[in-house]
């Protein structure tokens, strides 16, 4: 899924799901016709709508926490099969500048896991999308392992471990990862607070959650989301990318999200994009502005465990036992709490409401 990023200059680069992301309302609809409703994953609450996009999906805000999603949403059944298919790694008419801006966002994270891990290690690349980051990542060192919804041939064509599926239904037969990484998917996936609670599982002592997300708080995106309310934009809520983003997230949102699945915020950071043709004096502009001030973008969140009572409890009683912190199995604590899934039955057209 890795393959979106909203750039600071509001190029949506790309935005793979090219037959129906921009298509008409009536293809969107011809391919997309069997919708679900969503409660806020943190409040169990209703939401509330605040917007409809140029594409015609519902824009919705939680009235207790402000998490922002789409409700009803299209079910993970057709979105597999109409936007996460063969075409949604096509190549980019923007290859070279995409190719940059990955360079340096790979290169920007692989530098912070290695601070805090204190060295390299094992990284796990929920939604690897056509494997670069993989390759990138093995070729400076990391052992790499990939997940995805579908994997594409670019990742399949890897010598690592790889598993097709959502996070939270893999076996992963007892593996855990040092770093666990989600670059630009947590806002696809159907459950963000259940894939950052798997996450949590998955990693070695000390180990670190990576969150890349659109930051819908950033200045460009305020500023759209302005012009929108005020019609002054030919393509209405078009920045929400809602059709394959299912969930919008601002620090506030974000952070707690991550807090309730059990993480910490050890480090958050807006980067600028790097954009080939982009003079490094507008670059420096850019980057002295949006990332001194926290208003870029893009959302990044370093995270790490943080350790329940019965987790510090159980990890204590372990080394009393003379037993190895890295083989001490993690206790679960809160997890079946947040793990809980109640399904309500509803029509056919608004199938299921989902609440954790
Ligand atoms: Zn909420």
């Amino acid at each position: 899924m890795a393959s979106d990023f909203l750039t600071d200059n509001e190029t949506l680069v790309a935005d793979a799901p090219r037959k129906l992301f921009g298509s008409s309302n009536e293809a969107v609809r011809s391919a997309l016709n069997q919708f679900e409703e969503v409660a806020c994953p943190l409040c169990c609450v209703t939401p509330v709508r605040f917007a409809v996009d140029y594409q015609g999906f519902q824009l919705c805000r939680c009235p207790t926490c402000d998490l922002q999603f789409l409700s009803p949403r299209p079910t993970v059944e057709q979105l597999t099969e109409n936007v996460y298919n063969e075409t949604y790694f096509s190549e980019s008419e923007s290859a070279n500048e995409l190719a940059a801006a990955d360079r340096y966002q790979f290169g920007r994270q692989l530098g912070n896991f290695e601070k805090f891990l204190a060295g390299r290690g094992t990284i796990l690349d929920v939604g690897c999308g056509d494997g670069s980051f993989l390759r990138y990542a093995q070729s400076e060192g990391w052992r790499v392992a990939g997940t995805d919804i579908r994997l594409a041939a670019g990742a399949r064509a890897m010598s690592c471990p790889l598993w097709e599926g959502q996070l939270q239904e893999i076996d992963f037969g007892g593996r855990r990862f040092d770093v666990v990484r989600f670059n630009q998917v947590l806002e696809h996936t159907q459950n963000p607070l259940l894939e950052l609670a798997r996450s949590r599982e998955l990693l070695n002592a000390g180990g670190i959650v990576f969150v890349s997300v659109p930051n819908i708080a950033g200045l460009s995106p305020r500023l759209k989301s302005a012009q929108s309310r005020f019609h002054l934009k030919r393509k209405r809520w078009r920045h929400y990318a809602a059709l394959h983003h299912l969930w919008f997230f601002s620090t506030d949102t974000l952070q707690r999200l991550v807090e309730h699945a059990g993480l910490r915020v050890l480090h958050w950071e807006t980067p600028v994009l790097k954009k080939s043709g982009q003079s490094s004096f507008i670059e420096r502009l850019y980057r002295k502005f949006l990332e001194g001030s926290r208003t870029a973008s893009i959302l990044d969140f370093y995270c790490q465990r943080e350790e329940t009572e019965g987790e510090t409890r159980g990890r204590g009683d372990a080394e009393t036992r003379g037993e190895s912190k890295s083989s001490h199995a993690h206790s679960t604590s809160i997890l079946p709490l947040i793990l809980f899934l109640r399904r309500v039955p509803a029509s056919p057209r608004l199938r299921v409401s989902l609440c954790f």
